[in-house]
This record gives structure tokens, sequence and C-alpha cells, in this order.
């Protein structure tokens, strides 16, 4: 039997995250998607499709169930909604997705690079964003690329080629957090990249840089 309180109460928190996404500018128009999961984990809260992140109301968010089954509902299903599950399934950790079209951090991937972990917050909070590449038929990424990618616990963000990005966590505010950092890193890479190639300058004659973690362990290794 679902909670109905808990259902609520997700639902207001998943209303937060994508306002906060569409006043970012993370994510306009109808795409993307971002669900969590119920406090007794056997559903999930998540918007369905042609639903805008600013427009998500406690009546237009959509409850399904982890084996898919969906409570009624006028809307059809997010088109993304197979990755959703497949990541809970895999994770047991993740308990919130958000997926948004974030226009710097897509734009790299478009261009088949993996957006470098360049700022101290990003090597600290997602130490790598590995890029999932469109599926082998040349489509959109699917469940079947998506999963295994987030198989290795240490993975709480990756970028989708010519489609957008894709922030876990223990909480929703912590995976929106990340869709924000994963955008906010493509910007300031695209900002280097462009005034290195400006300059004449090569990432090869760059000090080398790590977490304040690796080099505490540098400089005990080197005394
Ligand atoms: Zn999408």
């Amino acid at each position: 039997m679902l909670d109905p309180n808990d259902i609520e109460a997700k639902k207001d928190a998943l209303i937060w995250s994508a306002k906060r996404c569409f006043d970012l500018r993370l994510q306009t128009n109808a795409g993307g998607n971002l669900s969590v999961k119920l406090s007794a984990a056997e559903a999930i809260v998540i918007k369905p499709s042609g639903v805008g992140f600013n427009e998500c109301t406690r009546d237009n968010l959509q409850v399904v169930h982890l084996d898919g089954t969906i409570e009624p509902s006028p809307f059809k299903p997010s088109k993304d909604l197979d990755f959703h599950l497949g990541l809970y399934r895999v994770r047991p950790d993740i308990k919130a997705i958000v997926h948004c079209h974030s226009p710097w951090a897509t734009g790299y991937a478009s261009a088949g690079l993996e957006i470098p972990c360049l700022t101290v917050q990003t090597m600290e909070k997602i130490g790598r964003m590995p890029l999932i590449p469109l599926s082998p038929e040349g489509g959109p990424q699917t469940e079947a690329e998506i999963s295994p990618v987030f198989k290795d616990p240490k993975i709480v963000a990756a970028v989708l080629a010519n489609h957008g990005t894709i922030g876990v966590g223990s909480t929703l505010t912590k995976a929106q957090y990340l869709v924000e950092i994963i955008e906010e890193t493509a910007h300031i890479a695209f900002v280097r990249d462009a005034l290195m190639a400006a300059h004449g300058k090569r990432i090869a004659d760059m000090p080398r840089y790590g977490t304040a973690a690796e080099a505490k362990a540098a400089s005990a290794s080197a005394s």
C-alpha cells in the first residue's frame, strides 16, 4: 500500500527541482525528466511525457512501481521511464534522478567530448562524468546504453551525446545540484578551451591538479 503523505511530499520535492531547472535554464519546453523514489522504495514519482518542468503540479506527476506498473494517469509515461527504472534497479543507493537537456553540457557531448572535471568542486563531487554515445542504431540512448555505465558505484553523473545530462543521488537535492555542476563545468571548460586556443596554450603544458586528498597524499609521499 503506497503512503499518500509520502507521495505528496515527493511530488512537492520534484516540483521544487523541476522549477529550479527551469529557472536556471537547464531545461526549457517539455523535454527532460526527473524522478524520485518513495521512502518505502517500491515506487517512484516521475514527470510524465509532454509536461514542462515549469508546469509540474501534484496533479500531473505520475507514480510508477519499480516493475513498470503505472498508477492510473491521463498522461503518457516519459520516453525515458525505462532508463529511470533501470538505474534504480542496478543501484539501490540511487534515490533520485534528474535528466535535462542543458545546452553547454549537451554541446560538449554532441561534439563527442567528455566534459573535463576541471574545477575543484567537480573533482570532489563528481570525479568523472562519462560520455554515453547514441544507441548503436543512431537513436537516443536507452536503458541498454545507460545502466551499464552506472553499474560502477562511483559514477554519479553522465552526459548523453546529442541529448542531455544525468545526475543521480541519495536525495533529489543532491541529484539536482549535480546537473547544475555538470552544466557549470561545461561552461567553464568551454571558456578555458576557447581562451587557451586563442592564446596558443596547450592543456599538456598546464600544471597537473587533483583533489585535496590527492594533493595531501602526494605531499606525504614526497616528504
Ligand atoms: Zn532527454
